[in-house]
């Protein structure tokens, strides 16, 4: 099979991802194999490729995989042949640990990520255990659904966790892979809600995305909005929206992180952080950490039935550089996702 492999860490700019002839893995007892037809990009991605999050290397990346059975191992029971599979980031946890039994297996110790700990999906197949592999609506084309299993399934989990109330007003900071379906969310879940949209200055198609999914203001980071926020998001990779984030906050708002590594190229904007401004009056800051099988399970017929819809750019498995170096300049609009070769 192909795959684009990892093999050392490396700016993206010097396209560190190889294409490799490597053998079709062998489903173990309990894992189906999976014939991946498409799989999204992340910044996750972004964050192993440079060394920011280790990978176990080689690796071959990518969490947001749809495909279809081609393979069953002898204790499986859950997926038949020909059925349309998906695959988030969530490999496997312990299930026995005090954070599983109690619905946190996200933050398991022994939780594995996928195309991070074991192998993903940016290669003609893949396996998983078939406890951490989910039915994909037919509504959605593999394209579609690809960026519904981490965008879109994080991005359900940081909306629950940012504790919006119908009425109150959501901010969004960053318009990308998970915003843009955060906002088609909270717009179906929330419908008396106004959601505000802040992006970097200048990206003008990001905003009209926003405009057209409905954000009720769009500015640029650091502008003031006309009232404040009672809970925001920021999906960026870097600091200055956070501090923004918290100074346009309402007190008692809660800002909601969901990045799983931040740049280190922004940090200085941490040093405008001022009491008074940015944190008093019981301002919150939490962050998300991977998903759980619930929140992937949740969010798919939720998907299906608003119904959301992933505006996706396609590329070739062998464009998976040029993909990503357009994800770290944030010109991809909507979700970026790559194509098998047949
Ligand atoms: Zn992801
Ligand atoms: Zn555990």
């Amino acid at each position: 099979m192909k795959a684009m492999v990892l093999r050392k860490t490396a700016p993206i700019q010097e396209k560190p991802l190889t294409v490799e002839d490597l053998p079709i893995p062998e489903p173990g007892q309990k894992q189906i194999l999976v014939r991946v037809s498409a799989c999204g990009v992340c910044h996750t991605e972004l964050d192993e490729i440079e060394g920011r999050l280790p990978a176990r290397l080689p690796v071959i990346l990518g969490h947001e995989i749809v495909g279809t059975v081609e393979g069953l191992g002898a204790e499986t029971s859950n997926f038949q042949l020909k059925d349309r599979g998906g695959i988030a980031w969530i490999n496997s946890a312990c299930g026995t640990c005090f954070l599983c039994r109690n619905g946190n297996e996200n933050l398991c110790p022994e939780f594995q990520g996928t195309g991070c700990d074991v192998n993903g999906g940016y290669a003609q197949y893949t396996v998983i255990s078939e406890d951490f592999a989910y039915l994909i609506p037919d509504r959605f084309t593999d394209c579609q659904a690809a960026p519904l299993l981490c965008a879109g399934a994080i991005g359900y989990r940081a909306l629950r966790l940012a504790g919006l109330r119908d009425g109150q007003i959501l901010g969004l900071f960053g318009f990308g892979a998970s915003a843009h379906i955060v906002i088609q969310i909270a717009k179906h879940k929330y419908p008396r809600s106004q959601v505000f949209v802040f992006t970097r200055a200048g990206q003008q198609a990001h905003q009209n995305l926003a405009r057209k999914l409905g954000a009720d203001w769009v500015g640029a980071t650091g502008d003031t909005p006309p009232a404040k926020l009672s809970c925001a998001i920021d999906f960026t990779p870097a600091w200055r929206p956070v501090v923004e984030a918290l100074r346009v906050l309402e007190k008692g708002g809660r800002l909601v992180i969901n990045a799983i590594r931040k740049e280190e190229r922004d940090k200085d904007s941490l040093l405008s952080l001022d009491y008074p401004t940015h944190v008093w009056l019981e301002k919150e800051l939490k962050s998300v950490a991977n998903i759980t099988r619930t929140d992937a399970g949740e969010f798919l017929p939720l998907a299906a039935e608003i119904p959301i819809v992933p505006q996706v750019q396609e590329f070739d498995l062998q464009q998976a550089n040029e993909a990503l170096l357009l994800l770290k300049q944030g010109r991809i609009q909507g979700a970026g996702v790559l194509r098998m070769p047949e």
